[in-house]
């Protein structure tokens, strides 16, 4: 357990030291003690985030950045002892869908504690601006920027809110003066801070755009060096075939594309990893600047809905209900539904995750076969009467995904872990329901037990992995390493202990092992615990 001084104690001391040396730090405008950090990191082992080996030292801080790194004295207004620990820059955590909840857990709550400082949502094509509450991106960061943030969040602007401003939920193409209008919001969007677009073309109703409609959105974030990020519009069956089409869009519109959660779904395409990644090389090697993420389970986690076929999941939620109620679309859709949980492994593989009515919540932690046999019902029975009676708004976790698979992308140079989730916290609204534990754990598993016990890396690729190429993936130059100049979001954690506790039975348990988290230069976690402080920022 690292040891730290108190300010008073260590002002106390460095007052004395100071006079006696007859050092010239003092401010007569301050507290007649002016040390030359704000805060010490001491005697840690620095992993500087760029994947070389660690070395010893300290590292100061100064109005928020990193000021200095090495044997720097211990002129510091506070000082955290990390001997025998390692200090790291904080996790950047590229594919999150906090949005809106990090008002409900403003710490940052299940992030934090897994040592992500920056946060990036708005993923998979859905952003919560510019629309309704938030008219624009500016409006959404003073807001949280205003009640304050212990982590710093990020945005893209998702292709398919914007789709559903400008043209609604229905399938139909988009008209050139369609296209024109969602450039304009984009770019507005870019302009005030965003730092890409994203799709999410299993969704609707980003997946009835066609690929040059999409085209033509990204030559924008191209132009602008934003990125763009994708959930394809297959993961299982054509998985091969979503991503050719997706490294061709963003070819053609010469953008950097991160292609978010890679997996090959479903045991019939395990074999087809090898060809993904093969396929991602490739495209490298021709010039192209693209890379991948990937969250540290087998589970994935989604809506429900997304088991109706897509031609019926156009409109409103009225409009999709009426469909599902309709004895010949019915038909086709339960159709489509049983062969999607075939496919699966069976109902089984589906657990319930949430549920509002209280009626439903009993079902939340059992798949579908076992809700099913509760309620007498067929399996697509069940699925349609909680779907309608939840207004279609109930989230699953679905167990389909290969151990080696995910080895083999966490490992690749190019993979980075993501959450994959929004932020969660045991207590209050967001404690609710049952999320994925990624929520909670996905970079301290992907750190303990992927890095530390499976021995896939060693522990400084790993932290590069959590840290710069994040980074440089969405192109934030002043974060995810340690160096001079950078700001200071920084880790100090036990290499030794540092684990993910949540489970997919109890999910809301905090990660452990890292004893020290400094965001923006503000030292928030103290010995595990929240200090109270909050440094994030949203711009
Ligand atoms: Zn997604």
């Amino acid at each position: 357990m690292a040891q730290t001084i108190s300010r008073r104690n260590f002002l106390k001391g460095s007052v004395v030291a100071g006079a006696s040396l007859g050092l010239s730090f003092y401010d007569s405008n301050k507290l007649g003690v002016n040390n030359q950090f704000d805060t010490i990191i001491s005697n840690g082992v620095i992993y500087s985030g760029d994947g070389s080996q660690p070395v010893k030292g300290s590292v100061g801080i100064k109005d928020g950045k990193i000021a200095a790194i090495g044997n720097i004295g211990d002129s510091a207004d506070q000082i955290i002892d990390a001997k025998g620990m390692a200090v790291s820059p904080g996790f950047i955590d590229i594919h999150s869908h906090t949005d809106g909840n990090i008002r409900y857990a403003q710490l940052g709550d299940s992030k934090i504690y897994q040592g992500i400082t920056t946060d990036v949502s708005g993923n998979c094509g859905e952003s919560v601006f510019p629309q309704s509450e938030w008219k624009s991106i500016s409006d959404y960061n003073e807001e949280i920027e205003r009640m304050k943030i212990g982590i710093n969040i990020r945005s893209y602007i998702g292709q398919g809110t914007l789709r559903h401003i400008v043209i609604g939920d229905n399938d139909v193409p988009a008209t050139k003066d369609d296209v024109k209008k969602m450039k304009y919001l984009l770019e507005e969007e870019l302009e005030k801070g965003a730092i890409g677009i994203t799709c999410g073309l299993e969704y609707t109703p980003g997946s009835y755009a066609t690929n040059d409609e999409i085209v033509e959105l990204l030559k924008v974030a191209a132009r602008h060096d934003k990125t763009f990020a994708i959930h394809m519009r297959n993961e299982d069956n054509r998985v091969e075939e979503a991503l050719a089409e997706t490294i061709d869009m963003a070819r053609k519109a010469k953008v950097r594309l991160q292609v978010s959660h890679l997996k090959a779904q479903n045991e019939a395409n395990w074999y087809k990893a090898p060809k993904l990644i093969k396929q991602i090389e490739d495209a490298r090697n021709s010039g192209m600047d693209i890379a991948f993420d990937r969250y540290s389970y087998n589970a994935f986690s989604t809506g429900m809905s997304i088991f109706i076929p897509l031609k019926y999941r156009q409109g409103t939620t009225d409009e999709i209900i009426a469909r599902m109620k309709d004895d010949v679309q019915e038909k086709e859709i339960a159709k489509y539904v049983n062969n999607k949980l075939e496919q699966l492994g069976g109902a089984k593989n589906v657990m319930v995750t949430s549920a509002k009515t209280p009626e439903n919540r009993k079902f939340i932690g059992y798949n579908v076969e076992e809700c099913a046999n509760m309620t007498n019902l067929s399996n697509w029975e069940f699925m349609k009467k909680i779907l309608i009676e939840e207004r279609l708004i109930v989230d699953i976790v679905g167990f389909s995904m290969n151990e080696d698979n995910l080895k083999m992308l966490l490992s690749h140079p190019l993979g980075m872990p993501i959450t994959d989730c929004s932020v969660y916290s045991p207590v209050g609204k967001l404690a609710e329901n049952m999320p994925h534990p990624r929520a909670y754990g996905s970079f301290t598993r992907f750190v303990g037990k992927y890095c530390r016990e499976e021995k896939l890396m060693d522990l400084s690729s790993a932290i590069k992995k959590c840290t710069s190429l994040p980074a440089s993936r969405i192109g934030l130059k002043n974060r995810g390493l340690i160096q001079v100049g950078y700001m200071a979001d920084l880790l100090v954690f036990n290499p030794d202990t540092i684990i993910d506790r949540a489970t997919y039975a109890e999910p809301h348990q905090y990660s452990t092992g890292i004893e020290h988290i400094i965001v923006n230069g503000v030292w928030t976690i103290a010995n595990g615990m929240p200090t109270g402080e909050f440094g994030g920022r949203a711009s």
